[in-house]
């Protein structure tokens, strides 16, 4: 009988947020949960693009003005 079994690491895989490449999980990865640095950079410069995209004020006034045509 051996212990070798329970002195087994266990692998676990995780896919890359932005790539979808599968990378062995690791404490050790200083780019987790990413594969790689270009991915990390990529992802957090896709965030911020995201902040840059916000939508223009909506017609709000113009639907409140009709809502309130109808209450009368
Ligand atoms: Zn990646």
């Amino acid at each position: 009988m051996t212990e070798e079994k329970s002195q087994q690491v266990k692998t676990i895989w995780q896919s890359c947020p932005h790539c979808q490449t599968k990378i062995r999980y690791s404490r050790t990865n200083p780019f987790r949960p990413f594969c790689s640095e270009r991915c990390k950079n990529a992802d957090f410069l896709g965030w911020s693009e995201e902040k840059h995209r916000i939508p223009e004020n909506l017609p709000f006034s113009d639907l409140d003005a009709e809502f309130q045509n109808i209450d009368e």
